[in-house]
This record gives structure tokens, sequence and C-alpha cells, in this order.
């Protein structure tokens, strides 16, 4: 853990184990820290909090900008890093840590943007000023799918308002995080400004995250079961909250579109990091017409596909987190199939060449996929591409609408009155329009309804940060 500026054991000495999601071998051991560490932190993220909040912006800027070449410096070794603990491969995790590194870089700029009004008053001789300020301390929680990008889409909207930050990362990942922490530290960020809490039970830091009055802020990124208890703990205690939480994202191909080019794009965002993403595609919304061949395209990509240890060459797909991810997508796939489902390819755990070291399924296709199966309903976070047809485009949109969560969702037209109608009616945060990579450190990412509660990146993303004052002067 690293609190008040130094590398510590937990106060209760105990330590956790870090598993290879590939191999099921221990990586590592890190510490575990529980209450009297939580507090430890909150402490000094409260005592820096003044100090870092009055440096000025090109300061902060300075060492974000810093912290960004840090991190394309160590490009390799975090991604090795995440590849032996999280599991996706070398050529994403390097794509990730990219993307990471990116929002330091975005930040850095955005320190520099954060102004002020002069606003016209009733009076004359009142006058208004508006200014933005710094929430305080942070409480950041983070999880495991994206354990480096996660912590910058926070830590560096967070330090570019004046904010200081104690951060738990998911048990899985503690030591992404203990490299992310690292490159910030070397950058030169101040003792005590950012805190790092590495716990194998996250109850009781998430509770003290939550109940202490000195921490102004919770942002978090997980399950939308987790953030629905985040918000409500956030609401009583009057805190400012930001969410990122589950996805169910709908994918739909409309009659005109190519839908070959669709399976393209299908193939490559479905089964990025094992499906294990809040913005994969979830329900595959395919018009009759456009069924077959989209269908032939996407299975002859996905039973391309290999399998294995994301550090060996040419691997595509990792293994999922852990045992109960592996259930929880194989339960899905055993309801559609007794439900009537076709299963197209995989459709089961990975056992041969080693592979039942560790937790891969394989992926897979399902057609004739319909409303009473669990995975037109659930979240799936798993390599499972689940097609639904459909016979009249004037229906889909609220098929895909249908659903408590909001995050993202794909369309493929070649109509551009098509392509608006859609992009206006769905009710997501987020939309790519034949485009299966919406996201960027300069765009705004979030989700409605189930989905979560405000955005990160972009120009929005540094508002989560900071509290607007006004000031009414009698002169
Ligand atoms: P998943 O089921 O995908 O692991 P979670 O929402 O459980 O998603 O995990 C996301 C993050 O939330 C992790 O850092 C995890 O440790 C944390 N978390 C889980 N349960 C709690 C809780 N009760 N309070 C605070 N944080 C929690």
């Amino acid at each position: 853990m690293y609190i008040s500026g130094q590398w510590r054991e937990a106060i209760s000495g105990k330590r956790f184990e870090v598993t290879n999601p590939a191999t099921s071998e221990v990586i590592d051991t890190v510490a575990d820290g529980g209450e009297a560490d939580t507090l430890a932190a909150i402490h000094a993220a409260d005592a820096a909090a003044a100090g870092w909040a009055g440096r000025t912006a090109f300061e902060r800027s300075e060492i974000l900008h810093k912290a960004y070449d840090l991190m394309v410096q160590r490009k390799e070794h975090l991604a090795r890093t995440m590849t032996m603990e999280q599991g996706k491969p070398l050529r994403a995790a390097r794509i990730e840590v990219q993307y990471a590194a990116d929002f330091l870089r975005w930040f850095a700029e955005e320190a520099k943007r954060v102004s002020g009004q002069v606003l016209p008053a009733p009076r004359q001789d009142q006058r208004f000023l508006v200014l933005r300020q710094p929430v305080g301390v942070v409480g950041a929680i983070t999880p495991w799918n994206y354990p480096v990008s996660m912590l910058t889409r926070k830590m560096g909207p967070a330090l570019a308002a004046g904010c200081t930050v104690v951060l738990k990362p998911a048990e899985a990942t503690p030591l992404c995080a203990i490299e992310t922490y690292k490159v910030l530290i070397d950058a030169g960020v101040p003792p005590g400004v950012i805190n790092l809490v590495t716990a194998a039970d996250p109850q009781p830091v998430g509770r003290l995250l939550v109940e202490d009055p000195r921490v102004r802020k919770l942002t978090f990124t997980g399950s939308t079961a987790v953030g629905r208890r985040l918000a409500a703990g956030a609401g009583q205690h009057m805190k400012r909250i930001s969410l990122e939480l589950g996805g169910h994202a709908p994918f739909i191909v409309f009659k005109d579109a190519d839908p070959v080019h669709a399976a393209k794009g299908a193939a490559a965002v479905k089964f990025l990091n094992a499906g294990q993403a809040c913005i994969s595609p979830n329900r595959m919304f395919v018009h009759q017409d456009a069924h077959a061949p989209f269908t032939d395209e996407l299975v002859s990509r996905v039973i391309r596909l290999r399998a294995g240890n994301g550090l060996a060459d040419g691997i595509g797909v990792g293994p999922l987190i852990d045992e109960r991810a592996l259930a929880k997508v194989d339960a899905q796939v055993k309801d559609a199939l007794s439900k009537g489902a076709q299963l197209l390819c995989g459709g089961h755990r990975m056992m041969d060449n080693g592979l039942d070291a560790g937790t891969f399924y394989s992926p897979t296709v399902l057609s004739g996929v319909t409303t009473d199966m669990l995975i037109y309903r659930e979240e799936t976070f798993g390599p499972i591409a689940a097609v639904v047809t459909y016979d009249d485009d004037d229906d889909v949109i609220g098929m895909a609408n249908d659903t408590n969560y909001g995050l993202a969702a794909y369309v493929y037209t070649n109509n551009t009155a098509q392509a608006m109608r859609a992009f206006e009616a769905l009710k997501f945060g987020i939309v790519g329009i034949n485009d299966i990579n919406p996201t960027a450190a300069a765009a705004p990412f979030g989700g409605v309804k189930d989905s979560g509660l405000g955005r990160e990146g972009g120009s929005q993303g540094i508002d989560e940060y900071l509290d607007v004052k006004l000031g009414g002067f009698a002169i």
C-alpha cells in the first residue's frame, strides 16, 4: 500500500495472493489493508488536500504530462504485468496502457482550462463571481477488467482539478495499481496526494470511504449491484458520486447494412478482453435478411480466434478472471440452449492443451436467442455472441431499449437517416455508428439508467471533481 508518501505493509501485517488466471499460479502477494489502513490513507489525503489544491494548474499539469511520458516509457512492463495478473492478450494490454496514458495527457491539458465566470448581477452595487474549486478528498474504487486505464480515468481528472485521492483497486488486480502508482509517484505527485489501499475484502475500505466525512466524493467503476449500495451510502452522507456500472449493449445490424462488414466489427469488439467489458455487445439484433451472411462471417472469424496465455504470440482471447465468471457464462449458455438457441460454435470450458489450468471459455456464437433467455436480460461479461433475429426495422430500437442498462449501443446501417434516427432514439450514453470503438480520452464516457451517473474523459470528466462556488460582492 502507499500511504502518506510511503510504501507500507498493512497494519495487521496480513497479505493476500495474486494469481494468474491463465495458469492459476500465485504470482505475488500484496498487503491486505483494512479499516485502520484506510483511515490512515484518508488522513493523509485530507492533510495533503490544501497544499495540492494550492499548486498552480500549470504545476499540476506538468506532473501529469511527466506521468504520461513515464507511462508510455513503461508500456511494456505495465502491459506484461496486466497480462499476467488479468489475462488479456499482451497486444490488448499494450493498447490499454496507451489508452490509460492518454487520460493523463488529456487531463494535463484540461487542468489549465478550469476557469470561472463573472456574471451580470441584478444590483448596480453587486458583482457575481463563480469559482470552480476541487471537491477535496476523492475515494476511488476500481475494477479488474481495465486495471490501469480505470485508474487514470479517475486520477487524471482528480489530480488535474486539485483533489487528493484514496484508491482501492480490485482484489484481482492490485499489481497493476501498484505499477500505476509508481508512475505517478516518479512523475512527482507529492506525498499524501495519492494513497493506495489494497485489500482482499473490499467492504471495510468501501464503508469508510462512504462514511468518513473527510471524503467528499466517490468515484466507482464496477457492478451495478455494488454501485447501487455505494450510491445509497453516498446519498446518506451527501457526497458527490460518479458511477460507471454494468451494460447490456445492443448491436443492431439493420436490413440495409453490409452484413459482412458488421460481422467483422462484431467479431473484433465482442471478444476483446474475452467479453469482459461493460461496453461489450451483449445482444446482436440482426435483420433476418442479413442473418445468414452475418453469422457465417462471424463464425468463420470466431473459430480462428486462439485462446491461451496472453503472453504467447498470436493469442486472441485470454482467460476469464475467475471460476465465478466462468460459471456465470456457462449457465447463460446452457440456459439459452435449453430454451432453443442454436450453438454455432464454442459453448464449453476449454480443457485441452493446458488450458484446464486456467479459466478459459471457448469463444461462442449463439443464434436464435429469444426474450425468455437469461442472456437476453443479463449482462454476460464473457466471450458469447448472442444473435437475435428480427424482421422489422421499426421494432428494433424498442427491443434494444428494453433493458434497465444504458451504457453503449452499436448500430450498423448504410442509411444516414436511419443512423441519425437510431442515434437519437437509443437510450444509451454511447452509440457507435458503424464504429466499434467509440471511446477516447477526449470523449465523454458514461451511461444512463442502471449503467451509472456522470461522465469520465472528455471536457466533462473534470467537472466531476469540481465544486461550483458563487461569490456575491456588494461594493
Ligand atoms: P465484479 O463483480 O465485476 O468484480 P464488483 O462491483 O464486485 O464487480 O467490483 C468492482 C470493484 O468494487 C472492486 O474494486 C471491488 O473490490 C469493489 N467492491 C466490491 N464490493 C464492494 C463493497 N461492498 N464495497 C466497496 N467496494 C466493493
